[in-house]
C-alpha cells in the first residue's frame, strides 16, 4: 500500500473546522486500504503569529517542502489586523507559494446540477459547467520591478507595477495547461492582451510555438482576455482549459468560480516543478475562502470547498484520479439529496452542520467503496 505525506495547516476563523472534515474524508479512504496517510500538522496565518511572531515558522516551512501535498484552509481575521506587514496573516500563505515555487494555480469550476439553480446566471448556461482556469501565480505585474510610488516633487507621486514575463515562465505554465487539457477536453484557451501589451505579444508567441512543438494533438485557440471575460459570461460551456498570466487569471478565475454558487464550493491546487528530494511536483491545495470570521466557531461552514480540494491532491499529487472521481461523485450525491449547509439552502432542502455535511460526505462515500 502507497503511503502519501500530508501536511495540514488548518490556519484561522473557520479553518480548522472544514480541515476536521477533510480529515474524515482521509481516514475513510485509508480504512478501506486506498493508501496509507501519515499527516502532520503546523500553524500557518495568524494563530502561527500568536504562537511564533512570524506567519510561518521556519521549521513548518520545512515540513511542507517535504510533504507530498500541503492543505491549507484559511487565514486571517479581524485579530490581526494590526500586527506588523511582514507578519500578518497572508505572509504565510505568500512564502509557502513562493518558497513551494508554486507557478501553477488550478481553479476548477463545476457545477453540480443540484446546485445549478443557485447561479446567477440562467440554469441552462451553467448546468452541467466544467471548466479549468489555470492562472500563472508567481509572475507577472504583482510581482515585476520595478514596483513602487515615486514623489515626481511636483505635488504629484507616480505609482508603477510592471508587468514582465520570461519564456520559461511562459512555457512551463502553458505545459500545465496543455498536459491538463489532454486528461479532460482536449481543448486550451490562451489568454492576453496581445493587441496592447508587449507581455501579451509574447506570451502569445511561446505559447502558438510550445503547442506546435510539443502538444500539436490539443487544440488551442486564443482569446483576448477582455473578450474571454465576456464570453465566460455569456456561455462558459464552450471552454475547456483556460489558461493565461497572474492579473488576468486573478480575475477571471473569480468570474468563473461565482458561476457555479457559493465561496464554500470552490476548490483550487497550485502546482510547482518536481521536488527532487520525493520525486513528486511540489503542491498545495486549498480553498479559494477565506477564514470567514463572521461564521467561525457556529458550525455553519461549507467544508465541501476543503474536501473538494483534497479530492485535486488526490488527483494531482496522489495519482489517484478514480478516488478524486469517486470523492467528486459522493459530494454531487450529498447535494442532489437535498442536503445543505446555510450557504447553499434552498426551499425544500435539509439545513445541516459543518460536521453533519462531511458525515454526509463520508457516508455517500462509503456507499461506493468497491
Ligand atoms: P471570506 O471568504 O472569508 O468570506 C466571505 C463571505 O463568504 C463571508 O460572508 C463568509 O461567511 C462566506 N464564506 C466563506 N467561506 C465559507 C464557507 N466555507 N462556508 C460558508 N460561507 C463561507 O472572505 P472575507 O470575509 O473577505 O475575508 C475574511 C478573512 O479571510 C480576511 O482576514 C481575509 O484576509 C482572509 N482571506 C484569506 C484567504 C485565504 O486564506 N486564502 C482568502 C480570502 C480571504
Amino acid at each position: 500500500m502507497n503511503t502519501y505525506h500530508l501536511f495540514l495547516l488548518p490556519g484561522d476563523g473557520i479553518g480548522p473546522e472544514v480541515m476536521a472534515e477533510v480529515e474524515k474524508v482521509i481516514q475513510r479512504f485509508e480504512d478501506e486500504g486506498l493508501a496509507r496517510f501519515e499527516i502532520e500538522k503546523g500553524l500557518v496565518g495568524g494563530c502561527a503569529y500568536d504562537a511564533h511572531g512570524a506567519a510561518i515558522s521556519d521549521a513548518d516551512m520545512a515540513r511542507a517542502e517535504a510533504a507530498d501535498a500541503v492543505m491549507l484552509a484559511a487565514v486571517g481575521g479581524p485579530k490581526w489586523a494590526s500586527v506588523p506587514y511582514e507578519v500578518r496573516p497572508e505572509a504565510g500563505l505568500l512564502r509557502l507559494r513562493k518558497d513551494l515555487g508554486l507557478y501553477a494555480n488550478l481553479r476548477p469550476a463545476v457545477c453540480y446540477p443540484a446546485l445549478a439553480a443557485a447561479s446567477s446566471l440562467k440554469p441552462e448556461v451553467v448546468e452541467g459547467l466544467d471548466i479549468m482556469i489555470v492562472r500563472e501565480l508567481t509572475g507577472g505585474v504583482y510581482f515585476g520591478e520595478p514596483k513602487e510610488i515615486i514623489d515626481l516633487g511636483n505635488g504629484q507621486k507616480r505609482g508603477i507595477d510592471t508587468q514582465v514575463y520570461d519564456t520559461f515562465e511562459i512555457e512551463r505554465i502553458g505545459r500545465v495547461a496543455f498536459d491538463l487539457a489532454r486528461k479532460r477536453g482536449n481543448r486550451v484557451t490562451s489568454s492576453e492582451k496581445h493587441n496592447v501589451m508587449k507581455s501579451g505579444v509574447l506570451w502569445k508567441e511561446v505559447i502558438t510555438a510550445l503547442h506546435k512543438r510539443e502538444f500539436p494533438d490539443v487544440q488551442l485557440d486564443h482569446q483576448l482576455a477582455d473578450a474571454l471575460g465576456m464570453q465566460l459570461v455569456r456561455w462558459p460551456k464552450q471552454f475547456d482549459v483556460i489558461v493565461t498570466d497572474n492579473l488576468f487569471g486573478d480575475m477571471l478565475s473569480d468570474v468563473a468560480a461565482m458561476l457555479t454558487g457559493s465561496l464554500g464550493m470552490l476548490p483550487s491546487a497550485s502546482l510547482g516543478d518536481l521536488n527532487p528530494s520525493t520525486g513528486k511536483r511540489r503542491a498545495m491545495y486549498e480553498p479559494v475562502h477565506g477564514s470567514a470570521p463572521d461564521i467561525a466557531g457556529k458550525g455553519l461552514a461549507n467544508p465541501i470547498a476543503m474536501i473538494a480540494s483534497f479530492g485535486m491532491a488526490l488527483r494531482y499529487s496522489l495519482g489517484d484520479g478514480a478516488a478524486a472521481d469517486r470523492l467528486d461523485a459522493a459530494i454531487a450525491a450529498v447535494l442532489a439529496d437535498g442536503v445543505r449547509t446555510a450557504d447553499i439552502k434552498s426551499e425544500g432542502c435539509t439545513l445541516v452542520s459543518t460536521a453533519a455535511m462531511g458525515d454526509a460526505i463520508v457516508a455517500a462515500l462509503e456507499r461506493t467503496a468497491g
